[in-house]
C-alpha cells in the first residue's frame, strides 16, 4: 500500500510517500517512495525541497500563499515533477495526517470521517495554533483524494494511558471537569517509534520491558514507558512544561509569571510569547536557540552559552532521573532522539554522566562516533543500554494508517 504522509503545520507541509503493508511492518520492510517539505508558505519565496529516494534532490523556491497551493504542489511532485514517483493521484492508497491533539477523545489512531474531523475540530481550543493547520491538511487533501481512506494519527494520544496521578494538576478539580485541563503530552508519535526500534534492538517484547526516551529537539520531552505504554511525559497542557527547550522554557514555578508581568509590564500576550518565543536556550543565552550555535559559542568561552547548555543537560538529566524512579523496576533503555539526541554526543555524555548512579555507562568512542545514526552507545556492563535512534514519525503514520485501513487497530 502507497501511503502519503502528511503533516501540516502554521506555514509548512511535509510529506513522505511510503510503501507499506502490514507483512511489511511485520518484517519491517516498508520502504520510502520520496519525501519533502514546503516551507515558508505565505510568502513569495516558500522554499520547496524534494527528495525521490535514489534520485537528486530537488529545490525551489516560489511564491505559494497558501496549503491548498502547497498540498496540490505536493502531488504534482510525486506525480509530474522532474523526478515522478507514481504515475498517478490514483496510485496512493491512502492518506495518514499528523493531527497534533486528539484531547481525551482519540487513545489510538482512527479513519477520519465526518465526526472524526468534527472531533478534531473540537479540539481547536486545546491546541489552537496546531489543529486549525493539521484539519485544513485534511480538508484539502480529502477533496483532492476523496475516495481514498485519510487516517488520524494524533500525538497526544500515546499519552492516554498516563494515570490520573500524573496527569492531573493539583488545581481545583472542576478546571479538570470543566474545561479538559490536564496533561496531554505530545510527541508521542516520536516515542513510539523509539519504542519499536529498541524493542527491535534488544529482541524483547512489549510486556515487561521498560524504556526512557527522550526526544532532544526544537522543541524537547521525555516519556516514561512501561510496557509499551506512556506512564508520564514531561510536556503537559501544552508543549511548554518540562524540558528546558530551544526558545521555550519548561517548567518554572507559575508565581513568577505575576511577579514578571507586574515588574515589566506585560499584558497575557506578551508573558505567553516570552515563554514560547524568548526562552530556553535563546533566553539564557542570548545567543541562539540552536544547539550548534550554542556549542559554537561554548567553544569560544561564552560563559552564557555554557549556563544555557548546563541548564538543558541538568534539566534533561532530572526528568530521566526521576522517571527511572517512576517505572519502578529495570529500565532496560534510554534512547535519544531528534536533532540534539540524535546528533550531539556532548549533550548524551553530559546528561548520561549524571545518571552514573543508576550504573549507567557510556561507550565514549561509540558516542562520539554515533552521529545521526543508530546506535549502542553504552558499555556491556552498563546497567540500562543507551541507544541514539534516528526518529521516524512518518513511519509510525503510514503503519498506523495501514492499519486503520485493515481494521487492525
Ligand atoms: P525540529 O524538527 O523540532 O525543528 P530538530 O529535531 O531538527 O527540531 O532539532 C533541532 C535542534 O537540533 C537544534 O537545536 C539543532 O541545533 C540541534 N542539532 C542538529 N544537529 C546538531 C548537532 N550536530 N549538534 C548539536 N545539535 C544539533
Amino acid at each position: 500500500m502507497k501511503v502519503l504522509v502528511l503533516n501540516c503545520g502554521s506555514s509548512s507541509v511535509k510529506f513522505e510517500l511510503i510503501e507499506t503493508s502490514l507483512q511489511a511492518i511485520e518484517q519491517t520492510a516498508d520502504r520510502t517512495i520520496a519525501r519533502g517539505a514546503i516551507e515558508k508558505i505565505g510568502t513569495n519565496s516558500a522554499l520547496i525541497n524534494y527528495y525521490p529516494a535514489g534520485a537528486e534532490r530537488h529545490r525551489d523556491a516560489r511564491e505559494i500563499l497558501d496549503h491548498e497551493t502547497a498540498v496540490n504542489l505536493v502531488v504534482k511532485l510525486l506525480t509530474d515533477g522532474e523526478t515522478p514517483v507514481i504515475s498517478s493521484p490514483e496510485e496512493i492508497d491512502a492518506v495518514g495526517h499528523r493531527i497534533t491533539h486528539g484531547g481525551e477523545r482519540f487513545d489510538h489512531s482512527v479513519l477520519i470521517d465526518e465526526e472524526v474531523a468534527r472531533a478534531i475540530s473540537d479540539c481547536i481550543d486545546l491546541a489552537p495554533l496546531h489543529n486549525p493547520h493539521n484539519l485544513k491538511g485534511y480538508q484539502i487533501a480529502k477533496k483532492l483524494l476523496p475516495e481514498k481512506p485519510h487516517a488520524a494519527v494524533f500525538d497526544t494520544a500515546f499519552h492516554q494511558s498516563i494515570p490520573p496521578e500524573a496527569h492531573l494538576y493539583a488545581i481545583p478539580y472542576v478546571l479538570y471537569k470543566r474545561h479538559g485541563i490536564r496533561r496531554y503530552g505530545f510527541h508521542g508519535t516520536s516515542h513510539r517509534y523509539m519504542i519499536f526500534r529498541i524493542h527491535k534492538l534488544l529482541g524483547l517484547p512489549r510486556n515487561g520491558t521498560s524504556i526512557v526516551s527522550c526526544h532532544l529537539g526544537s522543541g524537547c520531552s521525555v516519556c516514561a514507558i512501561r510496557d509499551g505504554l506512556s506512564i508520564d511525559t514531561s510536556m503537559g497542557f501544552t508543549p511548554l512544561e518540562g524540558l528546558v527547550m530551544g526558545t521555550r522554557s519548561g517548567d518554572l514555578d507559575p508565581a513568577l509569571l505575576f511577579h514578571i508581568m507586574a515588574k515589566e509590564d506585560l499584558g497575557t500576550h506578551e508573558i505567553n510569547t516570552m515563554l514560547n518565543k524568548h526562552s530556553g536556550l535563546i533566553g539564557l543565552s542570548g545567543v541562539s536557540n540552536d544547539m550548534r550555535e550554542i556549542q559554537e559559542e561554548i567553544d569560544n568561552g561564552n560563559q552564557r552559552a555554557i549556563i544555557a547548555r548546563d541548564v538543558f543537560v541538568y534539566r534533561a538529566a532530572k526528568y530521566i532521573a526521576s522517571y527511572m524512579a517512576m517505572i519502578g523496576k529495570q529500565v532496560h533503555a534510554i534512547g535519544f532522539t531528534a536533532g540534539i539526541g540524535e546528533n550531539s554526543p556532548d549533550i548524551r555524555r553530559r546528561i548520561c554522566e549524571r545518571l552514573s548512579i543508576f550504573g549507567i555507562e557510556l561507550d565514549e568512542k561509540a558516542n562520539a562516533e554515533c552521529i545521526g545514526t543508530e546506535r549502542r552507545i553504552s558499555t556491556e556492563n552498563s546497567r540500562t543500554a543507551v541507544y541514539a535512534i534516528p526518529t521516524s514519525e512518518e513511519l509510525v503514520i503510514a503503519r498506523d494508517t495501514v492499519r486503520c485501513v485493515e481494521g487492525v487497530l
